[in-house]
């Protein structure tokens, strides 16, 4: 009989990069095997919900979660594991934060399913049919689980013990979390953040961060920025700033901005807020150069016209988890 703790991987609306994040840990994934019966992950073992559901309450130690919660076989999913696992941890942004999936919710389930069903030029739909909880055909009813109007994170549903961030939690975090429980080293208060620091990524960022007023903001393919001075002096919108430190500043460090996929840094509610509160004080209004209040409310337009995506640039992880949650109706 199989006496090693139950570990448990499963993914919701995800894109199956958290499994490659874990997978990533490369030979330590026999250590993985050495220490729990990997009982569950229908991305990588042939087992089944009904294989779950045999479990006792609590018998899982540990339940990594990935995907945000987008239909109701996710949420069906979320409140079994929470029910079958002692640990439930949501593991990497979509499930954390909402994450890509999140961005839907700049729109509604009927504009998606337009979309996607209706006005996409490589679907052939003349009758317009899109898909439906239950719908009748001469053999019966058939059923597919029902698409929720807006994108959930994991603890929007069910109660989650700790949260490891990334899209995809980079794996030497992945393999520091598994280690500390491994050696079964005490856990930290519920609610923690696993697998991150408590900065902001500019604190692994080598760049020179001398700030300096900006008075236009560039797409990443528009210009090739210094490799020294911060991304954000250079125009580029870079998110380190709002974002927690844990990736040892992988995008900054190769010429690109930090997109925010670790989402909020301690004590931050609001990764987005965070950012434009830090945009606000960085731009170059034309105070010093006498403007007038009119002329300058022009200025900062047009510099704000230059972020192309305000939701997607500053909540584009994090839009479900947000204070708003993605567009009201
Ligand atoms: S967090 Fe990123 S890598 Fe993980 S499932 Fe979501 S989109 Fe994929
Ligand atoms: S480039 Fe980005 S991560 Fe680096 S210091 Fe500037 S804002 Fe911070
Ligand atoms: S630099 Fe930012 S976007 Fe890039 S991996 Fe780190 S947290 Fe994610």
């Amino acid at each position: 009989m199989n006496t090693k703790p139950k570990l448990g991987m499963y993914w919701a609306a995800s894109c199956g990069g958290c499994e490659v994040a874990l997978v990533n840990i490369n030979e330590k994934i026999l250590d993985v095997a050495a220490n729990f019966d990997f009982c569950f992950c229908p991305c990588l073992l042939d087992t089944k919900k009904k294989d779950i559901e045999e479990f006792a309450d609590g018998e899982i130690a540990v339940t990594f979660f990935n995907g945000a919660i987008r239909t109701e076989e996710n949420e069906e999913m979320a409140r079994l594991l929470r029910r079958k696992s002692q640990v439930l941890i949501a593991f990497g942004s979509c499930s954390y934060e909402g994450c890509i999936p999140g961005l839907s919710n700049m729109h509604t389930m009927a504009a998606h399913f337009k979309s996607i069903y209706i006005d996409n030029p490589t679907v052939d739909n003349p009758n317009g049919i899109v898909p439906k909880p239950q719908t009748q055909v001469p053999e019966g009813t058939l059923t597919i689980p029902a698409f929720y109007e807006r994108v959930r994170t994991l603890s929007q549903v069910v109660e989650v013990d700790y949260s490891i961030p990334g899209c995809p939690p980079e794996s030497g975090q992945v393999w520091h979390v598994i280690e500390e429980l491994i050696k079964g080293a005490p856990l930290p208060p519920k609610g923690s953040i696993l697998g991150a620091g408590s900065s902001t990524v500019c604190r692994e960022c080598p760049r020179d961060k001398t700030h300096r007023k900006v008075s236009r903001f560039y797409r990443t393919y528009e210009i090739i920025p210094a490799p020294e001075p911060c991304l954000i002096s250079q125009g580029v919108i870079c998110m380190g700033i709002a974002t927690a430190d844990g990736c040892g500043a992988l995008c900054p460090k190769v010429n690109m901005p930090c997109i925010g996929c670790y989402g909020p840094p301690e004590g931050v509610l609001d990764q987005g807020a965070k950012m434009i509160a830090v945009l606000g004080s960085m731009i170059d209004a034309g105070e010093r150069k006498g403007l007038s209040e009119d002329e300058m409310a022009r200025r900062v337009d047009l510099i704000l016209d230059s972020i192309p995506d305000y939701s997607g640039t500053f909540y584009k992880f994090s839009l479900a988890g947000s204070i708003l949650g993605g567009r009201r109706p």
